[in-house]
């Protein structure tokens, strides 16, 4: 459970039994917000469900009850407030869905007249899967005898839940233990060094959807749930527990235990993950600080036209086939080369190797600047060709005049004359050259050594430059078995 909760969604339903007829949703939902006022808590949402007509077995879709889970995995609240648990619901799949949010998000429950049963612990699973209201004192010894069970695993670095990401759960019941999963381990130190390299959480998770990685319970992930398994201890082996006080509630404090398990990463790396990911100077969480590619945000896909990503080099181990007689053939390791990829859910049907990408852009853009970069890079061709030919009369000029002074041609009292009435023309031509051309920041990249000041430019600058040039940079699909060689019309490159 996350620090003490702060924030409460309400969950009501009308329905056809003795309480639902009793308690209108008013009642429940007043109930509610009177517990929560109680404890401190911030109302994000109330719920509302119709289940008049429906039998108690029925399995008439509750749309609220789905997008309050959904809101739930979100991170959208941190408790499901409620008039009972019977009033929350009687389903026991749907109680399975309540105890999977408090293992996996730390999802609390309380409610107006049935406590808070405390869903991390077996005890508590159990009185909830099968109790309705439990009377007081029941409710004390079992949240005591939890609280007892819950120091123990600790203390003995036990690990307590459903499988995490990285590990996977071997043994039974009694003895069981977690051993490294290769391939997730890798994954999760992949994304330990992106976000060290300033990557945002938004960027990782589209990755990972993007590639087909699936979060511990197979589903896609969200920015909540990868911030919450990047900032665990068990990463670095260790198991925390967070007690609760005698009101049953967190007391806040965290206690580390040395974890029965082998570590992902160390440390010292995890309290770098740690200072980076709750650094208040992040805007939000989501945000990063970008270590970019160059076509990230600048090119498009050619599929649904949005902005493509740049996705690091990645290792992955593939697990070998599973055979009948239950052992594995031989696991490979793939490669996965940075690449451009669209990562809008509903699309993502574009990819293409980013080395190749890099390559045939900058070559296109140079030559573009080379030719055409004055004028596209905001900057008066014609004003400076002419300014640049004066400059050059005026420079001859001066030379001459210079020369006939020193053959006795003129003399000093007319070289002086004559250069006075030069040097300010000449000042004002070079004035008008230079307003005529680009910014100077830009200068370099205009004139004959465009390649070489590319070539030391900074990605931000490359990306700048790109944009100021108004092109547009679309990669298109390949069909299937087009995907080897990299074919440059694959990718248009167009400008003004
Ligand atoms: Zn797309």
């Amino acid at each position: 459970m996350a620090k003490s909760p702060a924030r409460a969604a309400i969950y009501t339903r009308i329905s056809d039994d003795k309480e639902g007829k009793e308690l209108g949703v008013a009642r429940q939902e007043a109930d509610c917000r009177e517990l929560a006022k109680a404890e401190g808590l911030a109302i994000t949402e109330v719920y509302t469900d119709n289940d008049i007509s429906a039998s108690r077995s029925s399995r008439k879709p509750r749309p609220e009850w789905t997008r309050m889970l959904d809101d739930a995995e979100a991170g959208k609240f941190d408790v499901i407030l409620a008039y009972s648990t019977s009033r929350l619901t009687r389903r026991p799949r749907e109680r399975e869905d309540i105890i999977e949010l408090a293992e996996d998000f730390g999802i609390g429950l309380m409610t107006h007249v049935s406590g808070r049963p405390d869903l991390t612990t077996a005890d508590g699973q159990a009185s909830f899967r099968f109790g309705g209201t439990v009377d007081t004192s029941e409710a004390d010894r079992t949240a005591e005898r939890a609280r007892r069970k819950q120091l123990e695993l600790a203390q003995a670095g036990r690990h307590n839940g459903p499988r995490p990401f990285g590990w996977d759960i071997v043994g039974t019941k009694a003895d069981q233990r977690l051993v490294i999963n290769q391939a997730e381990a890798a994954v999760l130190r992949e994304l330990v060094k992106r976000v060290l390299a300033g990557e945002g959480l938004w960027k990782l998770v589209n990755d990972l959807n993007a590639r087909g990685i699936p979060t511990s319970t197979g589903k896609q992930w969200q920015t909540q749930v990868l911030r919450r398994v990047l900032l665990r201890d068990r990463n670095h082996g260790m198991r925390s527990h967070k007690p609760l006080g005698k009101n049953g509630k967190p007391t806040g404090k965290v206690e580390l235990y040395k974890g029965q398990w082998e570590p992902i990463i160390d440390r010292e790396t995890h309290d770098r993950v740690l200072a980076t990911l709750t650094d208040p100077s992040r805007r939000t969480n989501n945000r990063g600080t970008e270590a970019k590619y160059l076509l990230t945000s600048l090119a498009r896909c050619g599929e649904c036209d949005r902005f493509v990503v740049g996705t690091n080099e990645f290792t992955y181990e593939v697990k070998g086939t599973l055979k009948n007689d239950g052992t594995r053939g031989p696991s490979r390791t793939r490669t996965y080369p940075h690449a451009y990829q669209c990562p809008h859910a509903g699309c993502q049907k574009v990819q293409r190797r980013m080395a190749d990408v890099d390559e045939h852009v900058e070559r296109v853009v140079v030559g573009v600047l080379e030719r055409e970069g004055v004028r596209l890079l905001g900057g008066d061709e014609f004003a400076a060709e002419q300014a640049r030919e004066r400059i050059e009369a005026l420079e001859a000029k001066l030379a001459l005049t210079a020369d006939q002074f020193a053959d006795d041609v003129i003399t000093g009292e007319q070289l002086k004359r004559i250069t006075e009435r030069l040097r300010p023309q000449l000042a004002a031509e070079r004035a008008r050259l230079s307003s005529a051309q680009p910014e100077a920041s830009l200068a370099e990249y205009t004139g004959p050594d465009v390649a070489r000041a590319w070539e030391a430019a900074d990605v931000e600058t490359k990306k700048r430059l790109i944009r100021l040039l108004g092109m547009t940079i679309t990669i298109k699909r390949v069909g299937a078995g087009n995907g080897r060689g990299y074919d440059p019309d694959s990718v248009s490159i167009t400008w003004p």
